[in-house]
């Protein structure tokens, strides 16, 4: 981690240094409130360019944000003095969800059909008011808190581009600092200097506590994701029992409310009408559809929705 985070410094001194920044000629950190881009922060160039006002901070406001994450952005404003840009889509979830349905196919995938409403509703309530800032700001560069090893698109992105790049489509120099830190690492950062991060992520859930060997050295944590609280992609890792455990209101909202738990359980009965040897489970879920509803469902059956 030592050699990654000098390497980190260096790169960020030669950006800051080739781009002239200053309070003038301002860059921008991409800033979510998750530990990567809070990473970010605070190597020690970068921190100090936030304090000075070279460095303004962006944090893109998808109007589903957790309320921690939305203290947390407080507190680094208020306590850093940082300036905070705050982008704001002009659509909803809500909205994009009742035009194009819930976004629970990953972005970007084969099928365009099914990741059509993640990818919609990632350009509206993510890129494009990342964008619009961008246009109105003018900033000199503007860096992130991506890393490699998040998933197989950001690893071939960082094949592609490397971690210091002039961007064709934002139309500056664009870095990403911590591109080759694991999460590890960063927590090890963390760690070292002790600074501050968003509280969501001492919210553990075990995956595998339903497990008859169950011990605290195997157990199998939800990798905590801090952005958009009502997105369905992470329910592939856990997420729906991490909500239910944690933010039972915000399940129930989510589930019955929006409409997710009926989208899910459809999504069921189609998997296993397919599958022989399932007609057990599909009575089950067929039974939880038409006679029980999903909220009953949940009730009687809590962990129902907990995987796919
Ligand atoms: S993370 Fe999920 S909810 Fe947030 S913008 Fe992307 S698809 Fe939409």
């Amino acid at each position: 981690m030592k050699e990654k985070l000098k390497h980190s410094i260096k790169l960020v001194e030669k950006v800051f240094s080739e781009n002239s920044i200053s309070r003038e000629n301002k860059g921008m950190l991409a800033f979510s409130g998750g530990i990567d881009s809070t990473t970010v922060l605070n190597l020690p160039p970068v921190l100090a360019a936030v304090k000075d006002g070279s460095i303004d901070l962006l944090f893109n406001d998808t109007l589903v944000e957790f309320p921690e994450t939305r203290k947390f952005v407080r507190y680094v404003r208020d306590e850093l003095g940082a300036n905070v840009v705050i982008a704001k889509p002009k659509t909803t979830f809500k909205e994009i969800v009742k035009r194009y349905g819930f976004p629970i196919h990953p972005r970007g995938g084969k099928d365009y059909l099914k990741s059509r409403a993640t990818n919609v509703c990632c350009s509206a309530l993510k890129k494009a008011p990342m964008k619009k800032a961008l246009k109105e700001h003018g900033w000199a560069i503007s860096m992130t808190g991506l890393r490699a090893d998040e998933s197989y698109n950001r690893r071939t992105m960082a094949k592609r581009y490397g971690e210091y790049f002039f961007s064709k489509t934002y139309k500056h120099n664009r870095c990403h600092p911590i591109l080759h830190w694991t999460l590890k690492d960063v927590w090890a950062f963390q760690k070292a200097c002790g600074f501050k991060y968003n509280i969501l992520y001492d919210k553990v859930t075990y995956l595998n506590d339903g497990a008859a060997d169950f011990s605290y050295e195997n157990a199998k944590k939800y990798p905590v994701r801090t952005g958009c609280w009502c997105c369905p992609q992470a329910l592939r890792t856990g997420k729906l029992k991490w909500m239910r455990e944690h933010f039972p209101k915000m399940f129930h909202a989510l589930m019955i409310n929006m409409g997710l738990g009926e989208v899910l359980l459809d999504m069921r009965i189609k998997k296993n009408a397919n599958v022989k040897t399932r007609r057990a489970l599909l009575m089950r879920d067929i039974n939880y559809k038409e006679i029980f509803g999903v909220e009953r469902a949940l009730e009687a059956h809590p962990c129902y929705f907990d995987t796919l």
